[in-house]
């Protein structure tokens, strides 16, 4: 747990709160050189976003305001922050609660509304392929009827029970010297500070001064998006009297696909294959992601080592914003090896003939002590404590007594 309010700036710059300003400086600069639009274009936001986040915690006066009250303590709610605003309109323009989102005053003093987060989920085709998607959502609209004033001008009367601030403070007497004091939502107005005349009253929305309205924003995914990305829609969260809504704000959730996983722009995939193909070449047929059927054809005379990779330039995802560019894709091959006893031991000599020849016979002298090579399951995450095992065990009780659980006690 960490006491600051908000960790997003370190975030960004990937450090830890509390990270010394020397690894901030790190981290800024390896960042700064990855996302510089001279290198890279199209990371302009991400560039101005680290700029930023650099820029308020390697100043420690910032820093504090930041790790004490968040986003708002920079915004200059609150007190303190004076002067922010010169480097808020500086570096982000008429962007930056649209970065910063949250609960923030707006650049003209109103209120902002809450941003609204959706998650959006998309496959690897779609992120390949670019999508648009039509999203239905319910939110509050201001009723058109009574322009969201809940009833006729006029008609909205500061509640008198408590005075327009929606809590009455009560106070009572328990003992002589002793009073309690208690504050409840005013029950006159239901904490909204104001009444309205029944016969007044807007019968649209009776009274609430918004309606439930559903919309359908049209959700433009492109090509080379990343898992985590945001869409985002200025100003289409709900609305409030006297509040500027906040922006709907998707955020892309990459599925796993079953043949594909992506590492950025590349692509990686796993292709099994036989010790024949692995010794005398091979074809591979796979569909893309955009539903092309890839062939790829290996020669005879070329060998693939177990667990080895290939490349196929090019054959990876498009990059965002630059769709014609594509990262590449990495197969990594797994050799199967034919079972146990799989041929006549006469014709394993013949193959034997064929096959580089072994390496010579190592000269074994006579204090050597002969050990069993058994088998055993190659569990997950298996460590020392399993080849331990294996050595230790001198039963020749085939039968597997020894689970998960007591090999752990080993490490
Ligand atoms: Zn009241
Ligand atoms: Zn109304």
């Amino acid at each position: 747990m960490s006491n600051v309010a908000d960790t997003k700036l370190y975030d960004i710059l990937g450090v830890p709160p509390g990270a010394s300003v020397n690894d901030l400086k790190k981290a800024y600069r390896k960042l700064a050189k990855e996302y510089h639009p001279d290198k890279n274009p199209n990371a302009g936001d991400k560039f101005k976003e680290i700029s930023f986040a650099y820029e308020v915690l390697s100043n420690s006066d910032k820093r504090v305001l930041y790790d004490r009250y968040g986003e708002k303590g920079l915004a200059g709610e609150g007190s303190g922050g004076s002067g922010m605003d010169d480097i808020f309109s500086h570096i982000f323009g008429g962007n930056l609660f649209g970065f910063m989102g949250g609960q923030n005053r707006s650049r003209n003093g109103r209120r902002r509304g809450e941003d609204m987060m959706h998650p959006l989920k998309v496959s690897l085709e779609d992120l390949y392929n670019g999508k648009t998607t039509k999203l239905q959502l319910s939110k509050n609209v201001l009723c058109s009827s009574c322009n969201g004033q809940g009833g006729k001008t006029g008609a909205v009367q500061k509640c008198s029970a408590c005075r327009g601030r929606g809590v009455r403070v009560m106070i009572r007497q328990l003992a002589p010297g002793m009073v309690q004091q208690m504050q409840s939502v005013c029950s006159d107005c239901n904490g909204e500070g104001e009444v309205i005349n029944e016969k007044d009253r807007c019968k649209k929305c009776e009274g609430s001064k918004v309606i439930k309205e559903v919309k359908i924003l049209e959700v433009h995914v492109d090509k080379g998006m990343k898992h985590g990305q945001r869409i985002t829609f200025s100003g289409e969260a709900d609305q409030a009297p006297g509040v500027e809504p906040g922006d709907i704000v998707l955020v892309l959730q990459e599925q796993d696909h079953e043949v594909f996983q992506r590492d950025g722009n590349d692509l990686n995939m796993t292709h099994k294959i036989g010790l024949v193909e692995a010794l005398w070449g091979f074809q591979l047929t796979f569909k893309h992601l955009d539903a092309r059927q890839i062939v790829v054809k290996y020669p005879a005379g070329k060998v693939i080592e177990p667990g080895s990779v290939r490349v196929v330039k090019g054959e990876g995802m498009p990059q965002y914003r630059n769709p014609f560019e594509k990262g590449d894709l990495y197969i990594k091959f797994d050799v199967l090896f034919p079972e146990n006893n799989w041929i006549d031991p006469e014709k394993l000599t013949e193959l034997e003939d064929l096959l580089p020849s072994r390496p010579e016979a190592p000269i074994i002298a006579d204090e050597t002590e002969e050990v069993d090579l058994q088998d055993y399951e190659n569990t997950r995450g298996s460590s020392g404590g399993l080849r331990r095992e294996a050595y230790n065990d001198s039963s020749d009780d085939e039968s597997s007594q020894h689970g998960p659980g007591v090999q752990c006690a080993h490490q």
